[in-house]
């Protein structure tokens, strides 16, 4: 029988995998590899967090090819040539894959296909990562959009709710050469990991777990439980997402058949993030510079403050003496994961409150984020700093006391990750100083008044160099 490779890369499922389908239909035995290329990612190579994650994901899907008599086959290096070296040890005369977007991704896979066709190869790529493809979307005069409500009108109509496909009843056995999954290692020498597995666990079996459970339990009051962050009131499908091991299709199809019959109006805020996770990706693929230059070009000439080591720090490890922070920090840092409200909180309070260079911010989120995305995170912070498409503007600084008593009125996240608060009561819990401070917690690292009276400054001086002729643009943080 024929065999084609099917060249998984993240979209690490059996079910609803098109290209792993379009394989089988076409008549060939597939032959399942991962290729380890973490370089061809640069400048944003996959952090820790997202390592460990990788690590367990494959694990769980050598067990899940196993099991229906496959081999997943592991290979390190250069994709090219470590396709070329599956190519000629397994005889394969076809390599099937689905797409990604990502610049320095789509790049390389451009000219992966070019030159397999060139040999005679059948080589084809498929769509399965997200709702809508990034160039299958665009506005009336033919433009990218800029602006999520729009993309989200056009977007909705065409959302996908047919069955996801099966995957596969059993996959041939193939006799080559894999690596050990530890000898990718993925796993962190520093041990800091023992809170993730607590909260995720990894793989496509997990992920439909994750599904159901949030299908059972959050998606009816997701509309406002979303905003909650002591709560599970949220899927946290978005490291399953990443990594492709579920679909998005397979969550609507999910989704609207949970929510039979008023499904649509049930399911319609958390389809709606979902078309944020697609505009994130629309916005990369049409600016491909934005994972680290502003959307809004005005923010070349932003006077970012100077970086002060120690803040910056403080802020890492949730040691800002601003409970809301720091819960946040510790949140990620503990459990590989964030609410999403907090994640706004933090990121203002960085951007805007320390006034440091959103990269900064994005960094660190790509190191200890689980579910680090580059299309997501890069949204995420340009969003919150004022300076991406469709943006928070800048002169709206999140308060961090006004914020944790709105959406944690009581402290009980709060007292979770900053048990140092553990005896203060809902009305002060936000604001320790009110009270003279506890002992053992940080006095806060900066007055929240004042620095948001210099950001609004800094923001009109931006505006006002603007009007200068020979305003010079300031320069990115380096690592
Ligand atoms: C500063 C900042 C950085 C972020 N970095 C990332 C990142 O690296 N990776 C990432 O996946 N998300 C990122 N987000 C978006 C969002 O916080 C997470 O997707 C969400 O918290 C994941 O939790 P969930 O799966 O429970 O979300 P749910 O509320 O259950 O939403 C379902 C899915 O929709 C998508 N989604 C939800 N909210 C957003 C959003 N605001 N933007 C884009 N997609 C969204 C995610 O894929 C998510 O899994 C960031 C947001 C901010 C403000």
């Amino acid at each position: 029988m024929r065999r084609a490779l099917v060249w998984l890369r993240r979209d690490l499922r059996l079910a609803d995998n098109p290209a792993l389908h379009a394989a089988i239909g076409a008549g060939y035995a597939p032959i399942l590899a991962y290729i380890h290329a973490p370089e061809e990612d640069a400048p944003w190579q996959p952090g820790a967090a997202t390592k460990w994650w990788l690590h367990h994901s494959l694990a769980a899907l050598t067990g899940g090819i196993e099991k229906l008599g496959g081999r997943l086959l592991l290979r390190a290096g250069h994709s090219a040539a470590a396709l070329d070296a599956l190519i000629a040890d397994t005889g394969a005369t076809a390599v099937y894959w689905n797409r990604l977007y990502e610049p320095a991704t789509r790049e390389r896979d451009t000219v992966i296909k070019a030159n397999l066709k060139s040999r005679g190869i059948d080589a084809q790529s498929f769509a399965g990562h997200l709702l809508s493809e990034p160039f299958s979307i665009k506005t009336g005069a033919g433009e990218p959009y800029r602006v999520f409500t729009p993309y989200w009108r056009n977007l909705s109509q065409r959302i996908d709710s047919s069955a996801p496909l099966p995957a596969p009843r059993e996959l041939p056995g193939i006799a080559a050469h894999s690596l050990a999954l530890d000898a990718l290692a993925l796993l962190p020498s520093i041990r800091w990991d023992s809170g993730f597995s607590e909260r995720f666990t990894p793989g496509e079996t997990g992920a439909n777990e994750a599904l159901e459970f949030f299908c059972e339990s959050a998606l009816e009051s997701y509309a406002n439980g979303r905003d909650l962050p002591d709560r599970h009131g949220t899927s946290r499908l978005s490291p399953h997402l990443h990594f492709g091991e579920i679909s998005p299709r397979a969550i609507v199809h999910r989704l609207l058949a949970h929510a039979a019959p008023a499904a649509k109006l049930v399911a319609e805020p958390y389809l709606r993030e979902l078309g944020w996770r697609d505009f994130g990706h629309h916005l990369l693929f049409h600016f491909p510079h934005l994972h680290d230059q502003p959307m809004q070009p005005a923010f070349q000439a932003f006077p970012w403050a100077e970086v002060d080591a120690g803040k910056l720090r403080a802020w890492q490890r949730g040691q800002t003496g601003i409970p809301i922070i720091d819960a946040g920090m510790r949140e990620l840092w503990q459990t590989g994961w964030m609410h999403n409200r907090v994640r706004m909180i933090v990121a203002s309070f960085l951007t805007k409150n320390l006034r440091y260079h959103w990269l900064h911010g994005a960094r660190w989120f790509w190191d200890t984020l689980l579910d680090a995305d580059l299309a997501n995170n890069t949204q995420g912070w340009q969003w919150t700093a004022g300076c991406g498409a469709d943006a928070a503007p800048y002169f709206r600084v999140f308060n961090p006391v006004a914020q944790g008593e709105r959406f944690d009125p009581l402290g009980v996240y709060v007292k979770r990750f900053v048990p140092e608060l553990k005896q203060l009561s809902p009305k002060v819990i936000h604001q320790p100083w009110s009270v003279g401070g506890v002992s053992g917690y940080p006095k806060a690292l900066v007055d929240l008044k004042l620095t948001r009276e210099s950001a609004l400054a800094a923001f009109a001086q931006m505006r006002a160099s603007l009007l200068e002729p020979n305003a010079t643009a300031q320069t990115r943080p380096s690592d």
